[in-house]
């Protein structure tokens, strides 16, 4: 029996990334009336980045933040219901599928499409969690500008390091860049451009132990691979850029994962193994991972959900 907190929708959307507004907009325009639910970070990890040069049609370049208001706006426009709240347990037994919000407001819906993207992984260091907020940070963007004239240390070798460590560049006085192995996952494009920045300082094969500092971040503790030898760099802030995690926890009873957390779907569509949920972006996706890919495959969950109904003859 449906309770007042109970609302039954056509199709549900989880996420506000360029998957989740993506599959709005096609929703809504196949007059799906498409709920979509924000989750804690509305418009996802591009609003924790700064200038995007590769995404389509943003000739000059555009802010992260701002290319997602730009997707909201579009979303809202073509008729989304876009509603702040976090889905916090899921029930795919049967149909209609149920969806909490919050743990409190239940969604019944007859598609629901998984956008809600990955989020940063962390070191798992004691001392990483206990100076979270004191210096320690996985946002260069969000974090950089408490440290301004400041040394800092950045943890990662990958695409998202080499950014933040050239946005803390700008910034900062010094960069130290923590690299565990003796090169680089970066582009090479990004490498180069790390490299031939005078006040980042690379640290190969280097081994990031621990962050040291009563209730701020004073120093950290590294250690290099090759010769065994230990370090202590001062800094004000430790940022950390090691890649991400999938944000598939609440549906994991119910969908086949892969190994690392990703939902899987079935080549060439956004279908998962229980009809009528399917999956966009980041959430299961850990090759592309692209805001235009992201994009790409809402756009998809959108057109397979819209068949399904039909087929279904709830549309
Ligand atoms: P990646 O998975 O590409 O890189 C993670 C990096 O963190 C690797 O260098 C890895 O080292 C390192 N790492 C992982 N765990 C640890 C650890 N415990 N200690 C120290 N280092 C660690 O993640 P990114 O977030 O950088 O990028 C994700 C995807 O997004 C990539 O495909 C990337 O190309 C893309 N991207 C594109 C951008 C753009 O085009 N402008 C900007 C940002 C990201 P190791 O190499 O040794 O495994």
């Amino acid at each position: 029996m449906a309770n007042s907190e109970t609302e039954r929708v056509k199709c549900l959307i989880i996420g506000s990334g360029p998957a989740g507004y993506t599959a709005a907009i096609y929703a809504s325009r196949a007059n799906l009336k498409p709920l979509l639910y924000q989750g804690i970070q509305p418009g996802g990890q591009l609003t924790i980045t700064t200038e995007v040069e590769n995404y389509p049609g943003y000739a000059d370049g555009v802010q992260g933040p701002d290319m997602m208001t730009d997707f909201e706006k579009q979303a809202a426009r073509m008729g989304a219901d876009i509603r702040f709240g976090l889905a916090t347990r899921v029930d795919f037994s049967r149909q209609p599928y149920k969806v909490w919000i919050d743990d409190e407001k239940l969604i019944e819906a007859d598609a629901v499409i998984i956008a809600t993207g990955a989020s940063a992984k962390w070191l798992g260091l004691e001392s990483e969690q206990r100076l979270n907020g004191f210096g320690v940070s996985a946002c260069a963007v969000c974090d950089g500008f408490f440290f301004k004239g400041k040394e800092v240390a950045i943890v990662g070798a990958g695409d998202t390091a080499a950014e933040e460590a050239l946005y803390l560049s700008k910034i900062c006085s010094t960069v130290h860049m923590l690299v565990r192995r003796d090169e680089m996952r970066a582009s090479m494009i990004m490498q180069d451009r790390v490299k031939n920045t005078p006040n980042i300082k690379i640290y190969w094969s280097t081994e990031t132990l621990e962050i040291l500092g009563e209730n701020r971040t004073e120093s950290v503790r590294v250690r290099n691979n090759k010769t065994g030898e230990e370090q202590i760099i001062p800094v004000s802030a430790l940022f950390v850029a090691i890649g991400h995690q999938p944000n598939s926890e609440i549906f994991k009873d119910w969908l086949e994962l892969d190994e690392a957390g990703y939902i899987k779907t079935i080549p060439g569509s956004t279908k998962t193994n229980i009809e009528g949920v399917f999956a966009a972006g980041d959430v299961q996706d850990k090759i592309y991972r692209q805001a235009v890919t992201a994009a790409g495959s809402g756009c998809m969950a959108a057109l397979d959900a819209e068949r399904y109904l039909s087929e279904k003859g709830l549309h």
